[in-house]
């Protein structure tokens, strides 16, 4: 009972001084081919979100925010480096992302979030899809990040010959020899997707916890809702919405999990918790495919379905809750992220986002609507 006293105590005072005294965490939450209208907030009717909910009630939601490409590799090289594909090298006209047998990835020369934050003394931590060159030399031990436990690509890739595209509606995981890689080693293959998400949260705690004495910067970039789609035993035939729903409300509860940890160890108040998609929902695969709620288009186009994405941003006594309808874009983490770390943007490279941070805090004049959630046309699908 002595030791517990001790301990919390001890962790509180290290919670309050580190408020005070620390340069702000950050938390960079990023699901795959989830579509805009898949969230209670914004107004789907069935997927039970609760806690992305809350974060939207006491953090910001934002309407137009959209994603700088449609399919993940570009928009994940956009997203970590603040540039626009077509800068970054993540654009071809060959391929629209990596696989397997590629050779390429994100060029050396070009500077993630993670590697500005290495300059402030940051612990960077990179958990679950990479998409930005699976060979060593690509990996995310190379491009800024102390740790990586996650897939180098896609779930649906290295997959068995001979597959039929009905085999995506009841997967297994043997099917799909995607690997799992640990810092910079193979230790699983294929991996074991129905426990991927937990153990991705499981992993980001641990990193969280590691690191709570330190400013951190944690990339946690989930494999789902990606298709195949894979929930654990405890979230499986649960939603009203199928087996994308139980995915949804997977990644609902690993978010809750990662709140509840920053709480309790009293880092709330100095971490940025920031949520959004790599692009639009994978319609063409029906009912396994997300919504983009009353938005035309989906994943792999570029009408407003492929590329305007949920965010929420997230951070009790920083970020003045609101609906915000101006627009913002993946492009502008890295110039807001830096801005919040005291570190100064890459001035040899153009970089295209813009510093939001101000927006965040309500500091200048930004446009907000009083409309709680979208229309819920066309989410009945
Ligand atoms: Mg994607």
């Amino acid at each position: 009972m002595k030791k517990k006293l001790f301990y919390l105590i001890t962790n509180l005072i290290f919670g309050l001084v580190s408020a005070y005294s620390q340069k702000p965490n950050f938390i960079v939450i990023f699901t795959d081919d989830q579509g805009y209208g898949d969230l209670g907030c914004y107004g789907h009717p069935t997927i039970k979100t609760p806690n992305l909910d809350k974060m939207a009630s006491e953090g910001q939601r934002w309407t137009n925010f959209y994603s700088a490409a449609n399919v993940c590799t570009p928009s994940r090289a956009a997203l970590l480096t603040g540039r626009l594909p077509v800068r970054n090298g993540m654009e071809s006209n060959q391929r629209r992302v990596l696989f397997p047998d590629s050779d390429g990835g994100l060029p050396a020369s070009e500077l993630t979030i993670a590697e500005m934050l290495k300059t402030a003394n940051y612990a960077t931590g990179m958990v679950g899809k990479w998409h930005l060159g699976h060979l060593p030399q690509y990996l995310p031990t190379k491009n800024g990040f102390d740790t990586y436990l996650g897939i180098p690509y896609s779930n649906d890739m290295d997959r068995a010959a001979g597959l039929s595209r009905d085999e995506f509606f009841s997967p297994e995981s043997k099917n799909y020899k995607v690997p799992l890689i640990k810092n910079e080693k193979e230790i699983e293959r294929p991996t074991d997707q129905t426990t991927i998400t937990k153990r991705y949260t499981d992993e980001s705690i641990r990193f969280i916890k590691e690191n709570k004495n330190k400013p951190f910067f944690l990339y946690l970039a989930h494999s789902m809702p990606h298709i195949p789609l894979f929930s654990s035993k405890e979230f499986e035939g649960k939603s009203e919405r199928g087996v994308y729903g139980d995915v949804i409300e997977e990644i609902d509860w690993s978010v809750g999990e990662i709140l509840k940890t920053l709480k309790s160890l009293h880092l709330d108040k100095n971490t940025y918790v920031l949520f959004t998609s790599d692009n639009g929902p994978w319609k063409i695969f029906n009912e396994h495919g997300g919504s983009a709620g009353s938005l035309f288009g989906g994943k792999g186009t570029c009408y407003e379905g492929g590329m305007r994405v949920p965010f929420l941003v997230w951070s009790p006594q920083n970020i003045k809750p609101a609906v915000i309808s101006d627009i913002g874009s993946t492009l502008d983490m890295l110039p807001s992220i830096c801005q919040l770390a005291g570190i100064s943007v890459p001035s040899d490279r153009t970089i295209d986002g813009y510093d939001l941070s101000e927006v965040w805090k309500k500091k200048i004049e930004v446009r907000e609507t009083k409309c709680y959630i979208t229309t819920a046309r066309n989410f009945l699908r």
